[in-house]
């Protein structure tokens, strides 16, 4: 059975941006991981409770996590039950890794908005990508496809199946 990969909802077209809009990802490696039934969409705002359209959000801080949206209302607690019950999926699930939205403020990887919603980056990561990080779940983001394919390919090739079938 080939492992699966949780991925950000909004990259394989789901309209659940905070402004209603999608970042589809046109690549051929995802749609055969998608066809193979492999891919686990999640979007950790919405499973956090926030609705779709919602206000944009950035990180203001980071220890203690405080996240707050451009009408001014904190919304920490639903970004962290967002982060927590995307963890819950990808340990039910068995995903191997995550392939999540880069610079969002739940998903992002590497580096997200500096907190002054001026569009200004910095290095950091999403409330989502910090949970499954910590939890030993390796996360890409959209920009880093290479890696990711390395990454199952390598995997897959693993596979007592495939040893068997190749000996
Ligand atoms: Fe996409 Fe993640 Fe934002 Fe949901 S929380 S819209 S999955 S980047």
């Amino acid at each position: 059975k080939k492992n699966k990969i949780l991925i950000s909802a909004c990259l394989l077209g789901c309209k659940v941006r905070y402004d209603g809009r999608d970042n589809l990802i046109d690549n051929d490696f995802i749609r055969h991981l998608q066809q193979q039934g492999r891919l686990i969409p999640v979007c950790p705002e919405q499973e956090g409770g926030l609705p779709t359209p919602r206000a944009a959000a950035e990180i203001q801080d980071k220890f203690p996590l405080r996240i707050t949206s451009t009408d001014g209302e904190d919304v920490t607690p639903q970004f962290l039950s967002g982060a927590e019950k995307t963890l819950e999926i990808a340990q039910r699930e068995g995903c191997c890794c995550a392939l999540l939205k880069s610079r969002s403020p739940s998903c992002g990887n590497l580096e997200v908005y500096d907190g002054n919603f001026t569009g200004t980056l910095k290095a950091g990561s999403g409330a989502t990508a910090d949970e499954l990080m910590r939890n030993g779940f390796p996360v890409y983001n959209e920009r880093q496809l290479d890696q990711l394919i390395e990454f199952i390919e390598l995997l897959d090739g693993c596979e007592p199946d495939t040893q068997r079938r190749a000996s």
